[in-house]
């Protein structure tokens, strides 16, 4: 592969709401950037068309690579995505379609594992070796840095927090369990939480921003954060992880979610201390930089110090 001057790497973050993608040369340095709506009420096969059409659209002769990040489960070897509860989509040969439909290499991974990638070369856990990356989003899921390596665990399941059982006779979660951390804490619970409550129909930036004046939302909104803390609690038993990072969509939120989530947590232990939790700067582009990453590295990129993420 050419490593002109010029080259440069189509990113893609496919998610539940938005399929965002991004054109980066290989100093991170982005040249276009379009996101449309995910076409999920159309059906699996109009996300997969909206994904290839998304991606030839960026496509042009200094292109070298692809990086493609999705929700659910991945299989990582052959890029296949597997399963995914949000797009409905079943064993889709992400990775071939591209390859066939781009004519360069391409990467597939789990959105959650692509954003700790970047939370780990790019944001605030850089160098950290035992860390917890949250992501916060739709849905929830965690990175898990032991040791200096991301853990994929025996089926690769490591790292799902948005099914760890915070309240055990609680609402019944998607996932068939109840309790669960991402049926009160996932940006959709929120939404979906104030709905039931009474109020209207609002995305989670409006709910925090009605919290002083709206009790409902308050309620939703100190839910939240508890079930947040209860879950680092767990974490932070089994992990003892150096630093939390509270990544993804949620993360914008900024002090608002993060100061009740470290006094949630600071509260619940009693006999060792609370390991610090910081807010990725990358917040909701997190996915998408992990894409560009995996896409460089797959044409042989392994030194991003020179990228900067301001
Ligand atoms: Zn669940």
């Amino acid at each position: 592969v050419s490593a002109a001057a010029e080259a440069r790497v189509i990113a893609v973050d496919v998610g539940g709401t938005a399929i965002k993608a991004a054109v980066l040369d290989d100093g991170g340095r982005t040249s276009r950037r379009v996101e449309h709506s995910t076409p999920v009420s159309e059906g699996p096969s109009a996300v997969i068309d909206a994904v290839r059409q998304t991606a030839r659209d960026l496509a042009g002769p200094e292109l070298v690579a692809a990086g493609v990040v999705v929700p659910g489960s991945v299989d990582v070897a052959t890029g296949t995505a597997r399963y995914s509860a949000n797009i409905g989509w079943r064993d889709v040969p992400l990775r071939d379609l591209l390859t066939a439909d781009l004519g360069v290499p391409v990467t597939v991974e789990h959105d959650v594992r692509a954003a700790g990638l970047a939370e780990c070369t790019l944001g605030r856990a850089r160098g950290v070796s035992n860390c917890l990356i949250a992501v916060i989003g739709t849905g929830i899921a965690g990175l898990v840095v032991a040791g200096g390596a991301a853990q994929r665990g025996a089926v690769d399941m490591a790292g799902e927090i948005g099914h760890l059982p915070v309240y055990p006779d609680g609402e019944t979660c998607a996932c068939g369990q109840r309790g669960c951390l991402e049926t009160y804490a996932s940006a959709a619970a929120i939404r979906r939480r104030y709905r039931a409550a009474g109020g209207g129909a609002m995305d989670t930036p409006a709910i925090v921003a009605a919290r002083d004046s709206d009790p409902r939302a308050d309620r939703v909104w100190r839910d939240a954060t508890e079930a947040l803390g209860l879950a680092l609690v767990s974490a932070t038993m089994l992990l003892d992880p150096a630093l939390v990072v509270l990544a993804g969509g949620l993360a914008a939120a900024g002090t608002v979610l993060l100061d009740p989530v470290r006094e949630a947590l600071g509260t619940r232990l009693a006999w060792r201390s609370a390991p610090p939790v910081e807010l990725s700067p990358l917040a909701a582009r997190a996915g998408l930089l992990g894409a560009a990453l995996l896409a460089w590295r797959c044409v042989g990129r392994t030194d991003f110090s020179t990228w900067t993420v301001a």
